[in-house]
């Protein structure tokens, strides 16, 4: 069974080929750990990270005989325990409407995630409500119906090019008066501007303050993984916009590039609250470090 944790096809496989206990055993030498290195780099882990992985990898291990299968499974382990305390699901807290404000770059995936999301959270029996925070991409706000008739939740919307906190402001109106448990507020993603979404997100949390003090309760980063390396300067910039409090990774199908999820739970250590494995509804998957090590390193 593929493990439906992408990336598909690991990384070891091409070093070392197929793996079985039969073949012969390799000596975890300086050379060894080098190629293990680069693989990882190749994988979008970032050098720090890829550096402590095979280090904590070979410690105690300089010198001994190996096979490829045994090197997979340690490195595997050393990579799952990185992630280990960064795999969490969005958590659901008590407080009616919770408010999640999704935030990323255009194209990120933000649309898409919220109408995954919204659907699983529906599954469950929570009462949903999107607002369609992003005013100023008719085509966004669009899309982002069209994934709520999918969801079977109301899209909020406002004329194109007006303010997004107001459409903020009367979502959360609306989903006190609906009961909603969640309301999903989608923003801007143009980056081009830092000083005015800076600004934008801020009037918006202002403005839903206005309402309950406490939120929004989670601030959800959307990334795109074949972005890279990438990833990691969204991060820091989303965090000086914005107080991030999790994570999404899309895109994690068809790409062997998912090492930059290990770089991000090394370097940052924020919740990962999903990833994203395809462009239908279903494929977002909670987010499991031991099956995605398993994949990554293949
Ligand atoms: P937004 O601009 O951040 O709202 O991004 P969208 O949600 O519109 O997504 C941009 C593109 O990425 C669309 O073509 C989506 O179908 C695609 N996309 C989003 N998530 C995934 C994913 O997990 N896997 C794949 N393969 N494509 C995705």
């Amino acid at each position: 069974d593929e493990a439906p944790t992408k990336p598909r096809g690991g990384l070891l496989g091409r070093l070392m080929g197929r793996s079985s206990e039969s073949e012969p055993r390799r000596v975890l030498d300086d050379d060894m750990l080098e190629q293990l290195e680069e693989l990882l780099i190749a994988s979008d882990m970032g050098v720090d990270t890829a550096l402590r992985v095979t280090s904590n990898m070979a410690e105690g291990r300089l010198g001994k005989r190996l096979s490829s299968r045994e090197i997979k499974e340690l490195l595997a382990k050393e990579i799952a325990q990185v992630m280990e305390h960064v795999a969490k699901p969005l958590p659901i807290y008590a407080k009616r409407p919770q408010v999640v404000l999704v935030v990323g770059v255009n194209g990120s995936g933000k649309t898409t995630t919220i109408g995954k999301l919204a659907s699983q959270f529906k599954a469950s029996g929570k009462n949903v409500v999107i607002a369609a925070g992003d005013t100023f991409r008719a085509a966004a706000v669009e899309q982002l119906q069209v994934w709520g008739d999918r969801a079977g939740v109301p899209v909020l919307t406002a004329p194109e090019g007006s303010d997004p906190a107001s459409l903020a402001f009367d979502a959360m109106t609306r989903a006190e008066e609906e009961g909603a448990d969640l309301l999903m507020i989608d923003t801007a993603g143009r980056l081009q501007n830092r000083a005015d979404l800076m600004e934008e997100l801020a009037k918006i949390v202002r403005v839903i303050r206005k309402k309950d003090e406490s939120a929004p309760h989670n601030t959800l980063l959307v990334l795109d993984a074949t972005t890279g390396q990438n990833a990691l300067s969204q991060v820091e910039t989303f965090q000086k916009l914005a107080d991030v409090s999790g994570l999404v990774m899309t895109k994690l199908d068809g790409t062997a590039k998912g090492g930059v999820l290990v770089a991000l739970a090394d370097k940052f250590g924020l919740p990962i609250h999903a990833i994203g494995v395809g462009e239908q509804i279903e494929d977002l998957d909670a987010f499991d470090p031991e099956e995605f090590a398993a994949a990554l390193t293949g």
